[in-house]
């Protein structure tokens, strides 16, 4: 449990950070909250020669509502988005989820940016950025470009992000008093979801769903959706949740106990946002 020797290097602005990340190459990080970067390097699954630190700067902690979407700084903690009246108001579902993470020394550390870019597939927020059909903002040697979440995660613990970009920023389309629901099932209150379903009405009125931990990375459940939309029940649509999910076997549960629990948790999510939430 003791990582390999690195350097550490505090970067004191964006360009800083890049121009530190640029000095020291490939092998170097960007570290955030640290609660998925140092936990790997104790394992020695990652041994980065040095790690840039950029959990203090204020150009990643940017929280606004511009053009009708929230703008967050991918450097804003869980915690921040928790007890932040204008996400509660305006991303409901978000703000529900960050609550379910961790714990509240995880939620004081941990940046939804560090969570997005891991690209955890058992991770909350990836799976809920997808329901909210949020774009990502990454900052690079050749300028910025915008990625949607849907286009982002592209295998276990891969994503779009290059090494040398950083993540500014999320934007999140704002969906006040539109309906929601957020289920997720684990043996001990702070766990990881064991699976997680998460449900956004959107501003047209259909429905979005997103599954946690039910594949190798944060999934769409598009027949639920497709069912919802022809007019199914909700234990009908329910009932397709797990259908193209490939869910991993670890020590929490199974795959087949996985496809289930998606089933019956997307039932619970959607009757959730159809009691009025
Ligand atoms: C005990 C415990 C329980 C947890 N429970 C949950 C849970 O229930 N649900 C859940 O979703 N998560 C959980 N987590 C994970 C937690 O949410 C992590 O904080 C999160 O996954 C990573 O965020 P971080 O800021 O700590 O990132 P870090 O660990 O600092 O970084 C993670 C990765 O992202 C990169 N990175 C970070 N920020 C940026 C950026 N802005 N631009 C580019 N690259 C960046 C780093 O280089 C690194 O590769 C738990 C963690 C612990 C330790």
């Amino acid at each position: 449990m003791i990582p390999a020797g690195f350097d550490y290097l505090r970067a004191d602005s964006l360009e800083h950070a890049a121009a530190l990340k640029a000095e020291q190459g490939e092998d170097a990080k960007f570290l955030a909250g640290g609660h998925s970067l140092i936990p790997l390097m104790k394992f020695r699954l990652a041994a980065p020669s040095a790690l840039i630190d950029i959990s203090r700067l204020a150009e990643l902690q940017h929280l606004q509502q511009s053009d009708g979407s929230l703008r967050l700084g991918a450097g804003l903690r869980y915690r921040d988005l928790e007890f932040s009246p204008l996400v509660r108001e305006q991303l409901p579902l978000l703000a529900a989820a960050v609550a379910t993470v961790g714990d509240p020394q995880v939620r004081a550390r941990g940046t939804i940016g560090g969570s997005v870019v891991h690209g955890d597939p058992a991770a909350d927020v990836p799976a809920v950025l997808l329901a909210l059909d949020a774009t990502l903002v990454l900052r690079g040697p050749d300028g910025e470009r915008e990625v949607p979440a849907q286009e982002f995660f592209l295998d276990f613990w891969e994503t779009a992000a290059r090494p040398d970009e950083i993540l500014v920023e999320i934007r999140v389309p704002a969906l006040p008093a539109r309906r929601w629901g957020f289920v997720k099932f684990r043996q001990r209150s702070q766990d990881w979801a064991t699976v997680g379903v998460a449900v956004q009405e959107r501003a047209d009125g259909r429905s979005a769903v997103a599954l946690v931990n039910m594949g190798p990375t944060p999934l769409r459940a598009r027949a639920v959706e497709e069912a919802l939309a022809g007019g199914s029940s909700v234990d009908e649509a329910a009932a397709q949740a797990s259908e193209g999910a490939t869910p991993p076997t670890d020590i929490r549960a199974d795959a087949a106990y996985r496809l289930h629990l998606a089933r019956v948790l997307a039932a619970r999510a959607l009757a959730q946002a159809g009691a009025g939430h």
